[in-house]
């Protein structure tokens, strides 16, 4: 009988994105800045919400479904598909 090695799951896990990844501020690896998350809801991704992006190369503001910010690129200058609808920022009572 031969035994083999056990190897713990917990390495797939510290692969999978995070929620950090959508934190505004969070520039992925395609120069896309997370600008603010946007109070809406994804039509073709039930519970995702659209995230605001903006690219550093040239300024465009785009919308997308917060489990693609990470791999997103932009849409105008990086070959990137079109972006979703950014909504009209809400107003708040502290804005
Ligand atoms: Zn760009």
């Amino acid at each position: 009988m031969q035994l083999r090695r056990y190897i713990p799951p917990a390495r797939a896990a510290r692969s999978a994105p995070r929620a950090a990844t959508v934190e505004p501020g969070t520039t992925n690896h395609h120069g896309q800045t997370v600008v603010r998350k946007a109070a809406r809801a994804v039509n073709d991704l039930p519970g995702q919400s659209v995230y605001v992006l903006r690219c550093k190369g040239c300024g465009h503001e785009y919308g997308e479904a917060g489990i693609r910010v990470h791999q997103r690129k932009c849409p105008v200058c990086d070959g990137g598909k079109p972006g979703l609808p950014v909504p009209a920022e809400e107003p708040t009572l502290f804005g």
